[in-house]
């Protein structure tokens, strides 16, 4: 959505603030365009979230620690949360494309 734009990121009047990204399974409210990141990794990436909607779960597989992000009102996995330097909030949410969908605004 972002690919061919420069985004400026102190500007908040720049970003496209129509719609918001919802759980696929239950339709919590969970994710805004202006949140949104071009991660260029192919995954849908915000670097913020909705309200107390999405539920961060620590998981320590094989030694690495991984933050598992979940919808919290179904419990559904959205993705994982990631250290990202580029982002305002030095995170990055990667989010499966699969488990939310944007829900557009009259
Ligand atoms: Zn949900």
């Amino acid at each position: 959505m972002f690919k061919n734009r420069q985004i400026d990121w102190a500007n908040p009047h720049q970003h496209p603030q129509t719609g918001v990204y919802v759980c696929r399974r239950c339709g919590a409210a969970l994710f805004s365009p202006a949140q949104k990141f071009d991660s260029r990794t192919g995954f849908p990436s915000f670097w913020g979230h909705l309200g107390q909607n999405v539920r961060f779960h620590l998981l320590d597989t094989y030694g690495r620690e991984r933050t598992q992000l979940l919808c919290h009102h179904c419990g559904g996995h959205l993705g994982h949360l990631f250290q990202d330097a580029r982002t305002p909030s030095k995170v990055r949410y990667c989010i499966n494309a699969d488990s939310i969908h944007l829900q557009e605004k009259d």
